[in-house]
């Protein structure tokens, strides 16, 4: 098992942050918390992470801006809370983070953009950019169209796709309670509390009860099920309270939390999944130097492909085929069948004008892409020569 490292170490960290550390009922957004927790966010930066934030609140926001009574909303008023609320949540991460003199980047998810793979890498394709010039991505679901059966409903998941969807090592839940119990601790005085959870086996989901306050929605149900996201791809996951300010810093000074290990890497999980496609939608025929280039780790290049059979969207599998006709590598296509057709064999300083927007420099990024076989361009010469003697 990897075993717990201090928080400066991880290299991307998602945290997670619940609506009842933001937003007091009666006195709205608890700006001198955020602002220790922006401090944090900064010294995290300053040793290097790329820190992402799933920030909820937006709908606990507008209720307090609304002034709405207490319990359950309808749909709509929820919707239009959020409305209000994510506004002003936004601009307080903004404000916040600006003393540092960190640029805050706002991105609203709905489940389609992360279980719909081309939405999927669009809106990784904007997460790594904005994380690329040094921001910090402020993420909520967007709550004004979310509608009951095409939600997350919690963001404590939400965070978990996107700490897989970008390789994060880490994901941070903070919340008003300070980890996983055997027993919900305020029903059983026995309860236990677990610093390490090795594998979230079906005893570890058995512990979670199904408690959330009226401020959020998720409780440890939702939580352990975030777990079981992060670990599987291989980031870590903490639960820690946030009730004090500067929560980070006090895990740093010793403060408990609990600590889910990671079941392998993030890089591995990932090619791992992509590898495991049962069915490539198409087929990318490669040159000698593109076998070349993949073997010491490049992307696939326009330049390198010859041919391009079957009907694939962008980011659907497909398989890399070298000269001899062996498959080499598998990989999540960067752009259309169509669209692949049309620049194969060309420089992609030319695509801009081929297809008329400045696409992907690659036809399939390495980061999306998994060798299946081992390379050696020369017998793969070889095996190509003798084909056609
Ligand atoms: N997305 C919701 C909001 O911002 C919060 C969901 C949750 O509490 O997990 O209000």
């Amino acid at each position: 098992m990897t075993t717990r490292k201090p928080l400066d170490r991880y290299r991307r960290i998602v945290i997670k942050i619940g609506s009842a550390l933001l937003v007091d009922r009666k006195t709205g957004l608890r700006k001198a918390w955020l602002d220790a927790m922006c401090a944090d966010i900064a010294a995290l930066k300053a040793k290097g992470a790329d820190v992402l934030v799933v920030s909820s609140g937006a709908i606990a926001l507008g209720r307090s801006v609304l002034d709405l009574p207490s319990g359950a909303l309808k749909l709509e008023e929820s919707q239009a809370a959020a409305a209000v609320g994510q506004i002003s949540l936004a601009r307080a991460w903004s404000e916040s983070l600006s003393r540092d003199e960190i640029v805050a980047g706002q991105i609203l998810l709905t489940l389609g953009d992360t279980e719909e793979r081309r939405r999927y890498l669009n809106a990784r394709a904007t997460i790594n950019q904005l994380l690329k010039i040094g921001a910090v991505p402020i993420i909520n679901e967007n709550d004004t169209v979310a509608t009951s059966e095409i939600r997350y409903g919690d963001n404590d998941r939400l965070a978990a796709r996107v700490a897989t969807m970008t390789g994060a090592d880490l994901l941070i839940l903070l919340s008003d309670i300070d980890g996983l119990y055997t027993a919900p601790p305020h029903l059983d005085p026995d309860a236990r509390f677990l610093e390490t959870i090795a594998e979230i086996t079906p005893e570890i989901e058995a512990m979670a009860g199904g408690a959330a306050s009226e401020l959020s929605r998720g409780g440890m149900r939702t939580k352990i099920d975030a777990g079981k996201i992060a670990t599987t791809s291989g980031c870590a996951m903490i639960i820690a309270s946030g009730k004090t300010d500067s929560p980070l810093s006090a895990m740093a000074n010793g403060a408990r939390s609990s600590w889910f290990a990671p079941s392998g890497t993030p890089v591995t999980a990932r090619k791992t999944w992509i590898a495991g496609q049962l069915q490539p939608a198409g087929e990318l025929h490669i040159d000698d130097g593109a076998v070349t280039a993949l073997g010491a780790g490049k992307s696939l290049l326009p330049a390198g492909v010859r041919k391009v059979i079957g009907l694939f969207s962008r980011g659907d599998t497909v398989a890399i085929i070298g000269p001899s006709g062996r498959e080499i590598a598998r990989g999540l296509a960067g752009y259309d069948a169509d669209e692949a057709r049309q620049i194969v064999g060309r420089k992609s300083a030319e695509i801009e004008a081929i297809l008329g927007y400045a696409g992907r420099a690659a036809m399939i990024h390495r980061d999306d892409m998994v060798m299946t076989s081992q390379v050696n361009p020369k017998s793969e010469r070889q095996k190509k020569d003798a084909s056609y003697a």
